[in-house]
């Protein structure tokens, strides 16, 4: 089965982004938890959800995203920082389990200057005081493009993140295709050396979520600007070799490519089923 979806906004509840995303064509979706800029979270709608179910087991949707506010920094020097970082994801994983078993994807942080090991060390030690036992929902580490201070753009650093964490089976791994060609990796040119890479410092298997941009920038620049499908540096002749790769295939697709509009997904998701083999 192609897993593939797109990011949508959270603000019309779970059973309007099922049936939207249905409607341009794919099979799943991310979301915001909440404002990307972390304020308060709506509150659970107990029909929203029921209805959201029966949606996605006739629509075949298999699993969903949730992305944490972008703005949120588990290895921030500021200790309040850290704290107010910690509740709101320790609020969203409490959240997520009326929708058992979906993903949850984060930013590692930037680390301010206090050095990548300061940087290892306070997001594991976050991870070791939110991850529960019973959760039945993953964890996703998101490949960063190594912006500023950024912590997790080279595989190394995400291995050592999960080295430190106890319960690190609830950890995965989201790939950012802008993030790592941007990171300098090679993913159109070497996708196969770079999953071989990623295979040996992490483990394909940690592997759970693919986002799928283009990037606005050219190989190893640093930046995170993501770009239309096709109208970066990546190409679609790479997405083409992405979406098919026998270690990729069966993961699920996600879209973050900018649009104003919700047709601008629906038709990057049709170019991705009519490239899909
Ligand atoms: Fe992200
Ligand atoms: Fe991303
Ligand atoms: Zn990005």
């Amino acid at each position: 089965m192609f897993k593939i979806g797109c990011h949508l906004s959270a603000s019309k509840g779970y059973a309007h982004m099922a049936k939207e995303i249905l409607s341009i064509g794919g099979n799943t979706f991310q979301f915001f938890t909440r404002n990307p800029r972390g304020g308060k979270a709506k509150d659970i709608d107990p029909k929203d959800i029921e209805k959201y179910k029966e949606l996605a087991t006739a629509g075949n949707i298999p699993v969903i995203l949730a992305h944490a506010p972008y703005t949120l920094n588990p290895c921030a020097k500021d200790p309040g920082i850290r704290e107010f970082t910690k509740n709101t994801m320790a609020d969203d994983l409490s959240r997520l389990e009326y929708t058992p078993g979906s993903l949850y994807n984060f930013h590692p942080g930037s680390h301010v200057g206090q050095g990548i090991d300061e940087g290892i060390r306070l997001i594991s030690e976050m991870l070791n005081e939110i991850l529960t036992e019973n959760m039945t929902t993953t964890v996703l580490l998101e490949t960063m493009a190594g912006k500023g201070s950024e912590v997790g753009s080279q595989f190394e650093e995400l291995r050592r993140i999960i080295d430190n964490v106890t319960l690190s089976h609830k950890l995965g791994v989201c790939l950012d295709t802008c993030h790592v060609n941007d990171a300098g990796y090679d993913v159109v040119n070497d996708l196969d050396g770079v999953l071989e890479k990623f295979d040996k410092f992490i483990g394909l298997d940690r592997l759970t979520a693919i986002h799928v941009n283009d990037s606005k920038n050219p190989f190893a620049a640093h930046k995170d600007r993501h770009e239309k499908l096709g109208e970066g540096y990546i190409g679609l002749d790479a997405f083409e070799r992405i979406i098919n790769h026998p270690a990729l295939k069966e993961l699920p697709f996600y879209l973050e490519t900018p649009h104003e509009e919700i047709s601008g997904y629906e038709k990057e998701i049709s170019i991705l089923k009519n490239l899909r083999k």
